[in-house]
């Protein structure tokens, strides 16, 4: 069978679905590989190392012409509707924001899989791309804050003085909030960090965090599947309250909190912010879907006049943050699309077998549906 990977043509993305290792893998599952030329120049893959890794290069892939389509941001309408009936397509889908291109793949009678619906179990954590794109974004998180920091992170004890360590403080301690834990403390910073799982305690502790305990009823924030609930309205007022003295107190703060399939909760309101010291900066990892932190704008630097007077916070809204680091990202990413693949993959022919639990939660639309209720109901 026929499988396709296209250039990326959102603007800003810079990953690529496959790289010469999962090409490699493909091939030896007995599947041909077609990829357009210039796929893998962002991530630093040449033509020729796909050519080498048993890849056609071709100038511009044909959609009615594959029988997989891999791919990394969610497809257009006009894309799906290209692909033939019995079209396979493996991707990233974001099937919340992109419903016309969900109806355009229902309505072309194609097979799509949303890496977002992969289970969060066990075997499946090869397949995860949430996870592997939230830990580069988690790191890349850091750089970002550390490249607009005016100070340094780590302390320094000199003949012509003492320098002070930075202050992180990370809300929503998941893989992002995690990675950034890690690296914020390899850069030398005192980091600590917030989450409403009681989980994450201990674990934002293993990695050298102080958690702050801002004692919610636990009961009521813990939610199914190892995921946070949404807080109640009360309880987010409480919530905002009980930060505020800790972001005051932070020099950089990180926000990655998220809820699946809602919109990210509000931390930090503009107030907050601008009661931080001159200088500090915050990165909102949540600022494509809403914000965790009030007044943010996806993919721009505001600056917010302190309260204090005499200086600004700069409030990054981030967003592509592992595509800004698309080499890894893309490694890691195409491994995950590879090995989903090679699931549904027998002898040579894609054959998904919606008995398995992988395959059946990670399928969003097939022969003419939307196989995932919560994304048919909003479709409806
Ligand atoms: P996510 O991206 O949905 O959310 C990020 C974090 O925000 C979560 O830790 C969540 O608890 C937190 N959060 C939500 N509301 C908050 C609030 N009001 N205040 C503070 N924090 C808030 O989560 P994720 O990073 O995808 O991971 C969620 C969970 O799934 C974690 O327990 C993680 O360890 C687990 N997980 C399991 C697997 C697996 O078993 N294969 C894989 C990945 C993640």
């Amino acid at each position: 069978m026929k499988v396709g990977i296209a250039r990326e043509r959102r603007p800003g993305e810079h990953r690529v679905a496959a790289t010469p290792d999962t090409v490699g893998q493909l091939v030896a599952l007995g599947l041909e590989v077609s990829i357009e030329s210039g796929s893998g120049v962002e991530s630093g893959i040449s033509d020729a190392s796909y050519t080498d890794a048993g890849a056609r290069v071709v100038p511009e892939l044909n959609l009615a012409d594959v029988d997989v389509l891999l791919h990394v941001r969610p497809l257009s309408p006009a894309q799906a509707s290209a692909l033939r009936p019995g079209t396979v397509t493996v991707g990233l889908a974001s099937p919340a924001s992109e419903l016309p291109t969900v109806a355009a793949l229902a309505a072309a009678q194609v097979t799509s899989f949303a890496l977002e619906l992969v289970p969060r179990i066990s075997r499946a954590q090869s397949m995860d791309a949430l996870s592997s794109q939230a830990l580069v974004a988690g790191y890349r998180a850091v750089i970002e804050a550390a490249s607009r920091y005016p100070r340094f992170f780590p302390l320094y004890m000199t003949a012509a003085g003492t320098i002070p360590p930075a202050r992180v403080l990370v809300l929503g301690a998941g893989v992002a909030g995690l990675q950034a834990i890690g690296t914020a403390k390899r850069l030398g910073a005192r980091v600590f960090a917030n989450d409403v799982r009681p989980a994450s305690a201990d674990e934002v502790r293993s990695l050298g965090g102080t958690f702050v305990d801002l004692d919610l009823d636990a009961a009521a924030t813990e939610g199914t599947g190892g995921y946070a609930r949404a807080l109640s309205d009360d309880r987010a007022v409480r919530q905002r309250e009980l930060l505020a003295p800790h972001v005051a107190a932070a020099d950089v703060l990180i926000t990655t909190a998220a809820i699946p399939g809602r919109a990210a909760p509000l931390l930090v309101t503009t107030d907050m912010v601008a009661g931080m010291k001159p200088g500090s900066v915050v990165i909102d990892l949540a600022a494509e879907s809403g914000g965790n932190v009030e007044g943010v704008v996806a993919g721009v630097d505001v600056l917010v006049p302190t309260t204090a007077g005499g200086g600004t916070v700069t409030l990054v809204g981030l967003t592509d943050a592992a595509s800004a680091m698309p080499s890894d990202a893309s490694r890691l990413y195409a491994k995950n699309v590879a090995n989903l693949l090679a699931l549904m993959t027998h002898d040579g022919v894609v054959s998904p077998d919606f008995t398995d639990e992988v395959i059946a939660s990670a399928c969003l639309t097939t022969a003419g549906a939307v196989r995932h209720e919560p994304t048919a109901a909003a479709l409806r």
